[in-house]
């Protein structure tokens, strides 16, 4: 097959996988990324099921091995930080993954090393993207933000959640392919402390709110917040300046309890916020012509399934490897990698927003049946024993096997 010449839109975790692999399969690859530098920040993410034997047919599953975070498990506590369920991690290699995975990391480092396993190779620009773009049966034309253009084979949009190539591709008046599920989620890093100990802490509070602490290095600690509301006016914070963003987060959490007065003397200064509405993308379009969608930009999960990452790799897996089996054929490829890919999607997507809610409730009430609720599963182990005897996340889907990505195996 005639080497191709590829434009991926978007330098985060799907992107470069997807390099990694065009460019051993022999494929020129460029990568624009609008941050001005690789966007290595991020909060604690997890691989799980398909998304490991990815990386190790990428050749990297030791490097990662070598980041991993130590976090032996989950705890639920109350106001005092007293353990009232604990769910250990699955590190068996039998069954499925409890809350904390075998595979535990921070996204910025992930991303690290994706960017070392192809910079070599392949052409990262960061600073820019695409604006528009336009395409014929020959070629797609894009035009950057610099004012520049170029022509490619193939132009892939692996620019996020976000993604201003899926509006592109979708059918006109189509809005963002958005199901919210009236969740918010804001997290920084604080200085850890000798108390923050190597378990996840997990507490509610009335108010259909939850925070989560968790230590990722000697020196530093996660804090997340979780807020059920589906009103306007807190959509609308995530358009706000990080001081409104902050400034929302301390009013709404101040009461909450636990070691809030230190969360929130910490988040002041913090240099890592982020703050999102939490939301999948759902749409039937993931390509149009010699355009193409992967990772989240197509089909992000949400955080609750703790799967973006993972499935952003297999999707970028399959994409190489059918666009390997097609050659220039890229409807046959694209319309293979939708029917290969969707089930796996459709099975990472079904998390139900009922049963999300029911584990942030609104009163003490709701909260002491959600503690009674765990601790009696927790005493009778039954989570450790489902994780053993129950298939992973994405149900147990087998990535598949392609001949040429076999050959560009390290
Ligand atoms: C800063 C950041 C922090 C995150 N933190 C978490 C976290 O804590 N927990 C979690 O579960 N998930 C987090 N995610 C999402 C997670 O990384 C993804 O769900 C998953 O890895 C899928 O990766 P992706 O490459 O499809 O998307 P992303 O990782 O979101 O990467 C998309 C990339 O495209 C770039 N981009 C966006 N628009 C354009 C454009 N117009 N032109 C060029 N480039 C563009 C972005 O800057 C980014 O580098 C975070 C994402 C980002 C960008």
């Amino acid at each position: 097959m005639a080497p191709l010449k590829v434009l991926i839109c978007g330098g985060g975790c799907a992107g470069p996988a997807l390099a990694y692999w065009l460019n051993r399969c022999g494929h020129h690859v460029t990568v624009v990324e609008r941050f001005p530098v690789l966007r290595a920040t991020g909060s604690q993410i997890d691989l799980r099921g398909a998304a490991i034997e990815a990386v190790k047919r990428m050749g990297l599953v030791e490097a990662i091995r070598g980041i991993l975070v130590d976090e032996a498990g989950a705890n639920m506590v109350d106001s005092q930080g007293n353990v009232l369920a604990q769910i250990m991690a699955n590190k068996s290699g039998q069954g499925a993954q409890s809350f904390t995975s075998e595979y535990e990391l921070m996204r910025g480092d992930l991303v690290r090393i994706f960017y070392q396993a192809t910079k070599d190779n392949v052409e990262y620009i960061f600073g820019k993207t695409v604006e528009h773009f336009e395409q014929d049966d020959q070629q797609v034309t894009a035009t950057f933000s610099d004012g520049s253009s170029d022509t490619f084979d193939l132009l892939v949009g692996a620019d996020g959640q976000g993604s201003r190539i899926r509006k592109e591709i979708l059918p006109p008046g189509i809005p963002d392919p958005y199901f919210k599920f009236k969740a918010h989620v804001a997290y920084w890093f604080i200085p850890r402390v000798e108390e923050d100990d190597n378990m996840m802490n997990a507490y509610h509070c009335p108010g259909n709110r939850m925070i989560m602490r968790r230590s990722h290095s000697p020196t530093e600690t996660q804090v997340l917040c979780f807020l059920w509301d589906g009103s306007p006016e807190v959509s609308s914070v995530h358009r706000a300046s990080v001081e409104k963003q902050k400034e929302f987060w301390s009013q709404r959490f101040r009461d909450a309890g636990w070691q809030i007065e230190r969360f929130l003397e910490g988040m002041k200064t913090t240099d890592n916020w982020y703050c999102q509405e939490v939301v999948q993308v759902r749409t039937d379009t993931w390509s149009k012509g010699r355009v193409v969608l992967l990772g989240d930009a197509a089909y992000c999960p949400s955080p609750f399934t703790g799967m973006g990452t993972s499935a952003a790799l297999v999707g970028a897996y399959v994409l190489a490897g059918e666009i390997s089996q097609h050659g220039d054929n890229f409807s046959q490829a694209f319309a293979e990698y939708d029917k290969i890919l969707r089930p796996f999607v459709k099975e990472l997507q079904g998390v139900s927003p009922f049963l999300l809610k029911l584990c942030m409730p609104e009163t003490w009430w709701g909260i002491a049946i959600l503690h009674f609720i765990f601790r009696t599963l927790c005493f009778f182990r039954i989570p450790e024993l489902a994780s053993r005897f129950t298939k992973e996340r994405d149900g147990g889907w087998q990535l598949p096997n392609y001949p040429a990505l076999k050959a560009a195996e390290q």
